[in-house]
């Protein structure tokens, strides 16, 4: 039996038009052969009335029974299960829609950002049929106890692909708001172009450096189970992003440089090593203990800085002033990733990062670098303007 997952993103159910489209995407390829999974997210985005930003904000006081909260967010997914499931029923075709539990995803306790543990394929197995074609709510899951999970943001790829390796399906596709995988978010650069093929190394790196499209655990779990992903837009015919080996990609010799991303929402900690006389490993540890994820450090013998996510911020200054650091805070920053391949110690490409930068009167707070990317820290506002210039300085634009 030939399986074929298919996710569609919160923006390709998000109004009765493009659910058209989805359904329509599903009965092409059921009409194939292939027996059908389809994997859903919550309808659109904040402000949209069933999305997860607007059923989280009807809770407005900070709300710490995650739990509970996990109960309230998982709705969004059951909601658009149920819309999608009914519309193939209109057209004849039998669905049926099951809760993340229902299709066997099963979870730890860490609710908001769970853990999947294992899958068990029994249900929808004895589902599907050729005559039945089932909807699976992304995001979820549930615990050995029976309590409903959400897997964190972008957590229907995982679902997606967690089940194309459960079921061994033949392909995953995961359908999105745009034609592919991008030379950068074509939101911000209008001449980013489709990378057609690329390997679950190169996608992991975009991913994890802030492109969306795919969540990079998703990738990773692709990836050890060699599972062949086509990234396509829901509302029209592209050809998409092919995700596969590299060593099977049509053009196996990768550029140095393929993309620019970009991750907001970042605060830069500068420690001052002359005004403090406690060492910077003694931080990170406090740090490690209170669940706060430190990125981009650098050390001096004058200064010590490094990023942390916004949302760690209150929680940070109240350690940073409890244990009596001298610090300063330097806020709304964001991380912009060159991304490539073996891009480590080749010379010029950190000078022209920097030329194309300065020349838009950009300053650079941080930078860091690793064989696959470099990273820049920028002030937020001046992302559009860097990422724009990076991506032109490298020409990875529409030629
Ligand atoms: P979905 O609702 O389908 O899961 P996401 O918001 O997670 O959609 O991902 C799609 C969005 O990712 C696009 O609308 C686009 O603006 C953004 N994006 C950011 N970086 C990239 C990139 N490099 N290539 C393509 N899209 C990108
Ligand atoms: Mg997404």
């Amino acid at each position: 039996m030939s399986i074929v997952i298919q996710k569609f993103g919160g923006t390709s159910v998000g109004n009765e038009a493009s659910r058209k489209r989805v359904v329509e995407r599903i009965i092409e390829k059921k009409k194939k052969g292939h027996n059908i999974v389809v994997v859903v997210s919550a309808i659109g985005r904040r402000g949209d009335p069933y999305s997860t930003d607007s059923l989280l904000s009807l809770i407005k006081t900070k709300y710490s029974n995650k739990r509970d909260l996990d109960l309230l967010m998982g709705c969004g997914e059951i909601i658009s299960s149920v819309v999608l499931s009914n519309l193939l029923n209109q057209k004849g075709f039998e669905s049926q829609a099951l809760t993340g539990g229902q299709a066997g995803i099963i979870t730890d306790e860490n609710y908001g950002n769970s853990e999947v543990l294992s899958v068990n394929k029994d249900n929808i197995l004895n589902k599907l049929t050729n005559d039945n074609i089932i909807v699976v709510t992304g995001f979820q899951g549930i615990t050995s106890k029976g309590d409903i999970t959400t897997l964190g943001r972008g957590g229907s790829d995982i679902t997606a692909v967690l089940l194309g390796e459960a079921l061994k399906a033949e392909f995953v596709e995961i359908y999105t708001d745009v034609d592919g995988i991008m030379t950068a978010d074509p939101r911000i650069v209008l001449d980013a172009q489709v990378i057609d093929e690329i390997c679950y190394e190169d996608l992991y790196n975009m991913a994890e450096n802030g492109a969306k499209v795919i969540h990079p655990k998703a990738v990773e779990i692709a990836e050890r189970s060699n599972i062949k992903i086509k990234i396509r837009n829901t509302l029209n015919n592209s050809k998409g992003t092919i995700v596969l080996r590299r060593e099977k990609a049509k053009n196996n010799m990768p550029k140095i440089i393929n993309s620019i991303t970009y991750k907001d929402g970042k605060t830069q900690i500068i420690i001052n090593n002359k005004k403090n006389n406690k060492n910077i490993q003694q931080l990170i540890n406090l740090f490690t203990k209170s669940n706060i994820s430190i990125d981009l450090i650098s050390i001096s013998l004058e200064t010590n800085m490094f990023t942390i996510d916004d949302k760690d911020v209150t929680l940070a200054i109240k350690i940073l002033s409890e244990n009596g650091y001298n610090y300063s805070l330097n806020r709304d920053c964001c991380k912009i990733s060159i991304v490539g391949h073996k891009m480590k110690g080749i010379p010029g490409i950190m000078s022209r990062i920097l030329k194309s930068v300065y020349k838009e009167n950009i300053q650079i707070l941080q930078t860091s670098d690793s064989h696959s990317s470099i990273w820049i820290l920028v002030k937020t506002k001046d992302t559009i303007k860097a990422t724009k210039s990076l991506h032109k300085e490298f020409n990875l634009g529409k030629k």
